[in-house]
């Protein structure tokens, strides 16, 4: 009788223990996927931010579109995707409309996305500037926080960091003493860096302090130059073939040592690969494709898509509805006379012009025009930009800071030629 009473509380401890275990399997489940641990019915799929403890949406939102809506639309647009069941945002730009937006889009909401804030990027004489000054950063930090309405962001990235000397820099500066403050001050919970130079994000993934890398990626920029096509059809086993050694050892760094790396530039920057007349390789992707591609990698958490209005982010939820098929890229290869590089991304890091000049802006009009021909609309924008490219001296003040070798003068030059001035 006394074996069986034994059993009996027995089983009832370990039926006990399994729900508690259950129970807080659960509360850990609900804690993590998003800050605002709100349960959505969604079909969206989320991945853990490497060893951060966060769970991230697979696709996310990048910053670029608030800064071209008013607040009510911007409004809008945060609400489908908060809706959909993203829960990251990437903000980079310091443009005070681009943060303010964002802040009026998430009042109310902001408990359910995970914040990836850029340090060291200031909005200077009407143009986005990077800074490893400390005051500057400090002023760019802390007008974003107040934009945004909130007291902290999860993810402090560092901006762009894209050589070695800028890494080099970093050790025991100021600026890095500032953002380890940040983090003890609780005002960022994770550091991280945003790069372009495999190179460079290795080093950071190697620090032992980078807990995110933001980093370039979608099947052009992987691609070995010149090389082979980095993958064959149906030959999954074989994703990395192909591919600049480097990122390689980038991707197998990251997901062996869980650092979370976003990504951007999914559609290789300004939406360039969905369009065989823009792309690099000369032929188009889907979203779907770009997004496969990308995810396909085990380090990766999440895809960040730049995304200006509604109907774009209406084209590229269908992720989350897409069928395998729909997300197979592996019968799109590159155009054998494509890719000669030199492409403008339209990233802006090449900001700021010391002629004020929106470089980015120039390229993505003189692009249209050269591809698409010239219309009146676009002269109008041109027209309307505060400077033009017939003011560019030529300093080359703007080339070492452009991660994509585009000869930025030259393409003044053209831009002058094709719109008068
Ligand atoms: S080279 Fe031309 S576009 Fe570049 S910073 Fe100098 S003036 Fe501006
Ligand atoms: S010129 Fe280079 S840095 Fe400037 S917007 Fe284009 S790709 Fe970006």
């Amino acid at each position: 009788m006394k074996f069986i009473v034994n059993e009996i509380v027995e089983f009832k401890n370990h039926i006990m223990k399994k729900h508690l275990l259950s129970a807080l399997m659960l509360c850990v489940a609900l804690a993590v996927v998003g800050c605002g641990q709100q349960k959505k019915e969604t079909l969206m799929k989320y991945r853990p931010l490497g060893n951060t403890g966060l769970m991230v949406s697979e696709i996310s939102i990048g910053c670029g579109g608030f800064e071209k809506l008013d607040s009510a639309a911007s409004l809008e647009l945060m609400t489908m995707a908060l809706d959909s069941g993203m829960n990251y945002i990437d903000i980079y730009d310091a443009n005070p409309k681009t943060r303010s937006n964002i802040g009026y889009a998430l009042q109310g909401r902001r408990d359910e996305m995970i914040i990836q804030g850029h340090i060291g990027t200031i909005f200077k004489d009407g143009q986005h500037t990077r800074t490893r000054d400390v005051e500057e950063a400090r002023q760019g930090f802390e007008d974003l926080l107040e934009r945004l309405g909130t007291d902290h962001i999860e993810v402090g990235m560092i901006h762009i960091t894209d050589s070695h000397e800028e890494w080099d820099e970093l050790d025991g500066s100021p600026f890095l003493e500032y953002v380890f403050q940040l983090k003890k001050e609780g005002k960022i919970k994770h550091i991280g860096v945003s790069s372009h130079n495999a190179e460079v994000a290795l080093r950071a993934a190697k620090s032992g302090w980078i807990e995110v890398i933001m980093f370039s990626l979608n099947p052009a920029f992987d691609r070995l130059r010149g090389g082979a096509i980095p993958w064959d059809k149906g030959a999954m086993e074989n994703l990395q073939a192909g591919i600049d050694p480097v990122r390689v050892e980038l991707y197998d760094y990251c997901a062996t040592h869980n650092i979370g790396v976003t990504v951007m530039k999914t559609f290789g920057g300004g939406g360039r690969l969905l369009d065989s007349k823009a792309s690099p390789l000369g032929v188009a992707y889907t979203p779907e494709q770009c997004i496969a591609y990308c995810l396909a990698k085990p380090c990766i958490s999440t895809c960040i898509l730049g995304i200006d209005n509604l109907d774009e982010l209406k084209t590229d939820l269908h992720w989350l509805h897409a069928t395998e098929a729909e997300k197979d890229y592996t019968n799109v290869g590159p155009r054998a006379d494509a890719d000669k590089g030199g492409d403008c991304t339209y990233c802006n890091h090449c900001s700021p012009c010391t002629q004020g000049i929106p470089i980015a802006k120039v390229n993505e009009l003189l692009d249209k025009a050269e591809r698409d021909g010239m219309t009146p609309e676009l002269q109008a924008q041109y027209d309307a930009l505060p400077h033009h490219a017939g003011e560019c001296t030529h300093c080359g003040a703007c080339l070492s800071r452009c991660p994509f070798g585009v000869d930025i003068p030259t393409q003044m030059d053209k831009a002058k030629e094709v719109f008068g001035k």
